[in-house]
């Protein structure tokens, strides 16, 4: 059986802690509340799954992959940083 942990969407629970994991069989119901305070949970997307997020470029890492990066100071007027 899976184990999907789940966690409360807002607010805390003393009796789950606020997040908890169960063993569910593939055949049963999306869980949307807690078994033990009755609170809407969601469920919690392991990391494995999610996507890895592109970092925005900045400047540090241009430069870091050899780039030369210049500043533009007015038209046609760089300069280099
Ligand atoms: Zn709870």
């Amino acid at each position: 059986m899976p184990i999907y942990e789940y966690e409360l969407c807002e607010g805390n629970c003393v009796v789950c802690g606020g997040k908890f994991t169960l063993n569910r069989p593939l055949s049963a119901k999306p869980l949307t509340h807690c078994p033990a305070c009755k609170k809407p949970v969601r469920k919690i997307i392991s990391a494995f799954n999610t996507p890895t997020k592109l970092k925005p470029l900045s400047t540090t890492d241009a430069k870091k992959a050899g780039f030369q990066v210049y500043k533009r100071l007015g038209k046609g007027e760089y300069e280099r940083q």
